[in-house]
């Protein structure tokens, strides 16, 4: 049989790492079996659901290359379906209305509550064959024996079907809720494998029963366990419960951060490295661990790092133009993109310190770093500044070569150390005290804007020691 599974995220906030992990594995199961991998929006809380979510949804598992085979299916456009399934399940007998007031479950809940039993509705309308229009519909759970849940990742879990109470299948209004619309769509959509949260654990028994009510065969499941802070605890906005996108506009690749997510909780042997490839073929949801694991925001810059390092550079092109766009940096007043990949790839974590400590190419700065300028912009350097700016000036050619002999021959010249002259010369032209190489740098800044901000540096330093 063909192994179909699904990503089936609700929107109503924004989709974050611990959704995209379970999407991830959802799609690689999907992958590694040749099988097909369905997305689905729950969106029918239409209270909570916003278009804003559903759009993240879609732009981040486009960005995270998590492609899907078949949807986006939504199933606010389903509600015909389900409405067909609740009326076969009514006339099969596998459903009945209820008209239980609030005042009357909340009686029941408070009684069993302080019997210190767990609160269940107690039957009363079950067999009363109500026809009541604006009733609830209640599922008729099987009151004796058991559900064995065989999962994946939590082995067999068993629960008692004493223990499940015959939950609402539709409200009052005929809008029908959450586990009734995930049969019925795992069900039409041909799931094989529900991988998702174990959150819905106790959900599971409950929709086994009714997919056996339907005559249909339930998926098999995968319930993985949460994402933890760093502390242990649930995520918070600031560890990652933001959207997925953020993550993109902080500058990591999606390949730095599908590794990194499929790290959680899930390994082979020591590997630490995934290739999209060789996830595929490596992954099995039964080494998905039982115990939550704890995000390292460290190891997602060590894996982003590496990722930035290796990449080609016409890969990072597109996301690095997107940053300098984000930040409002016009890269036609600086060096091609491609050159600067050249000679930042290897010195920053993630594109957004690329992107940061490359607006000097594009933007003149209106102030020096004031521990740098304290440092290097001092009045013994501008007698060597300005016979080296002659020398910048005079070269016919400005390339890494001329750059630096028109350096070396200036210090040597004045018996100083390269060094010395170099730093003072990265303060004048970039503003700080960091940069890639000084030729490198001077060599994609151009010979003009050199030769202007040298020019302001040197002004700098004769205005300050006048002053
Ligand atoms: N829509 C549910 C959620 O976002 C997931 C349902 C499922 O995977 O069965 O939590």
């Amino acid at each position: 049989m063909k192994i179909r599974t699904r990503f089936a995220p609700s929107p109503t906030g924004l989709l974050h790492i611990g959704g995209i992990r379970t999407a991830l594995f959802s799609w690689l199961y999907a992958k590694h079996h040749k099988g097909q991998f369905i997305l689905r929006i729950e969106d029918t809380d239409r209270e909570r659901s916003t278009d804003e979510a559903v759009q993240v949804i879609l732009d981040g598992m486009a960005w995270l290359g998590l492609d899907h085979d078949e949807g986006p299916f939504y199933q606010t456009q389903r509600f015909g379906r389900y409405k067909e399934v609740i009326n076969e399940l009514l006339e099969n007998g596998h459903a009945y209305r209820c008209i239980c007031s609030k005042v009357r479950l909340d009686k029941i809940r408070d009684e069993a509550m302080s019997r210190g039993d767990k609160p269940r509705y107690d039957g009363l309308c079950r067999s009363l064959n109500l026809t009541d229009e604006n009733a609830v519909i209640r599922f008729k759970n099987p009151t004796d024996g058991d559900v064995v849940v065989s999962d994946q990742v939590q082995g067999d879990v068993i629960f008692e079907n004493s223990e499940l109470d015959d939950l609402i299948i539709a409200r009052s209004d005929g809008s029908p809720t959450y586990n009734l619309t995930v049969v019925v769509d795992d069900m039409d959509m041909g799931i094989t494998e529900v991988i998702r949260g174990d959150d819905h654990l106790n959900n599971t028994p409950r929709q086994i029963n009714i997919f056996n009510a339907l005559g249909a065969k339930a998926p098999n499941y995968a319930h993985i366990p949460m994402i933890l802070s760093p502390e242990g605890k649930k995520l918070s906005k600031r560890d990652g419960a933001a959207s997925v996108l953020q993550y993109r506009d902080d500058g990591i690749l999606p390949e730095a951060l599908l590794n990194y997510l499929v790290r959680l909780g899930w390994s082979k042997g020591d590997q630490e490295i995934f290739s999209i490839d060789e996830m595929v073929s490596a992954f099995d949801i039964k080494d998905v661990n039982k115990s939550a694991s704890s995000i390292n925001p460290d190891k997602l810059l060590w894996l982003n790092q590496h990722y930035i390092k290796n990449a080609e550079n016409k890969l990072l092109l597109k996301p690095l133009t997107d940053l300098f766009l984000l930040m409002n940096i016009n890269i036609e007043n600086g060096p091609e993109i491609e050159d600067l990949i050249d000679i930042q790839k290897q010195r920053t974590e993630t594109l957004k310190e690329m992107a940061e400590q490359s607006t000097f190419f594009y933007n003149d700065f209106e102030e020096y770093d004031a521990n740098a300028a304290k440092k290097h912009l001092r009045p013994v350097i501008l007698e060597p500044l300005k016979q080296l700016y002659d020398s910048l000036k005079s070269l016919e050619t400005w390339d890494n070569d001329n750059i630096k002999s028109a350096i070396e021959k200036t210090a040597n010249d004045l018996e100083i150390k390269m060094g010395k002259l170099a730093q003072p010369l990265r303060v004048a032209v970039t503003g700080a005290g960091v940069s890639p190489s000084i030729d490198d740098t001077l060599r994609l800044l151009g010979q003009d804007k050199t030769l202007k901000r040298l020019r302001k540096g040197i002004e700098f330093i004769e205005n300050r020691s006048s002053s």
